[in-house]
């Protein structure tokens, strides 16, 4: 995005900054695309910078200082795992960037952008979301170093992580900020967002917080010191935060030295109405006019159509569910049908749809009958299918 297209649009600043680490392609299955527009339907001035110098904040400064906070994700892939093999050996191309070129974002793109922002606009606040910092909310085990590392959110230093899907999180974020502006703004007024984690100096101290945790029933998660003594910890950190993300209810915390990372219990799922809504925002499905060159994953899902969220698996080796949670959400039958009439009408449109379907098995329309707040299972499949779990394949016909 560049400052002819936000005088086109009257905007002589922006309320809210996004910052990529993928090219920008208008299509609902990039993660800030679609946050973008979702702002925008709710009354934010958004601008985008895809792929910015990391030498410079040359490229961050050129939208201007946004008036609310500055949004950063590394992109579609965790950036060492688009950077890097499962053999650790350096990859030569990269899907999300034009021409399919390697090398168009750094590694651990999170925290490099989120010092970008910092060095271009001191005192703004960052909040770091998407797959990487998702996944690496927690301590965790990084393969690419063979190490046990510490939440993202203290190494990057933003002032919140939105974990999951963050539709929810990011319009609170933006409201919060709002009612601050014009004040001094306290890392506090983020605290207690759903699905976001914030670190505080002790758990008490959050509790003190106006929208902090209860002080009881919080999960106390083995701390970083505790996992990096014993690998046996990180399986109990990793199926407690499986269990918090499961029954969405629980706030957790995890230590880490005199820092405490309090993680909320996750967002509530959007509903059909609001999914429906969300995808009949007006994507162009291009990439951004300003690219002289394909870009192969923009090629490959431009005529794809998403028609439900979450998995009711819990396959092990699979980080879906923990992003976008076990709870099944679908789009209604008439937005996929009114979305398909949209890409037939589409320019570029060639006569066929490439794929409908969520992040995992096609489980459209499937829904739990009891309460998945009050569950115990790790897995609504396997070993044998729930009794509670419905699902009407006449309607997918
Ligand atoms: S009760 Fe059954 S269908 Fe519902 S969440 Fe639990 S395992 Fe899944």
């Amino acid at each position: 995005m560049s400052r002819e297209e936000m005088a086109r649009r009257g905007w002589d600043a922006l309320d809210v900054l996004l910052v990529t680490g993928d090219a920008y392609v208008d299509h609902p299955s990039f993660g800030t695309a679609m946050l973008g527009r979702w702002l925008e339907a709710n009354g934010y001035r958004v601008g985008i910078v895809a792929q910015p110098r990391w030498d410079t904040p040359s490229e961050v400064l050129e939208l201007g200082r946004p008036k609310l906070f500055a949004g950063v994700t590394a992109g579609a892939l965790d950036s060492m795992l688009a950077h890097y093999t499962a053999f650790r050996k350096k990859r030569s191309d990269d899907a999300y960037t034009p021409g399919g070129r390697a090398g168009a974002r750094p590694n651990r793109a999170t925290i490099v952008y989120t010092n970008l922002v910092r060095q271009a606009f001191p005192g703004l606040p960052v909040v770091i979301g998407g797959i990487e910092a998702s996944l690496r909310r927690a301590t965790h085990y990084d393969f690419w170093t063979d190490k046990v590392r510490r939440s993202i959110l203290l190494d990057s230093k933003a002032d919140l992580l939105i974990y999951g899907m963050a539709e929810r999180a990011i319009i609170e974020t933006a409201r919060r900020l709002e009612a601050t502006s014009g004040d001094e703004i306290h890392a506090e007024a983020l605290w207690g967002i759903p699905g976001t984690a914030f670190a505080a100096s002790s758990l008490s101290r959050a509790c003190e917080a106006p929208d902090g945790p209860p002080d009881t029933d919080v999960v106390v998660l083995p701390s970083h010191e505790a996992i990096a003594a014993d690998p046996k910890e990180l399986m109990t950190a990793t199926l407690a935060i499986e269990r918090q993300v499961r029954q969405a209810a629980q706030w957790a915390v995890q230590a880490n030295g005199a820092r405490q990372v309090v993680f909320t219990p996750p967002a509530r799922p959007l509903d059909t109405a609001e999914l429906d809504a969300l995808y009949a925002l007006p994507f162009t499905r291009r990439a951004h006019p300003s690219y002289t060159e394909p870009i192969p994953a923009a090629d490959m899902i431009q005529f794809s159509i998403t028609s439900h969220r979450g998995c009711a698996a819990g396959c092990t080796f699979c980080s879906i569910a923990m992003h976008q949670g076990r709870r099944l959400r679908s789009r209604s039958a008439e937005s996929l049908e009114r979305e398909v009439l949209t890409l037939t009408r589409h320019p570029d449109w060639a006569g066929s749809i490439s794929d409908v379907g969520g992040p995992t098995a096609n489980m459209w329309g499937a829904r739990c009958r009891a309460n998945p707040e009050a569950c115990q299972r790790e897995d609504c499949l396997w070993p044998d299918i729930c009794a509670h779990f419905e699902m009407d394949e006449a309607a997918q016909v």
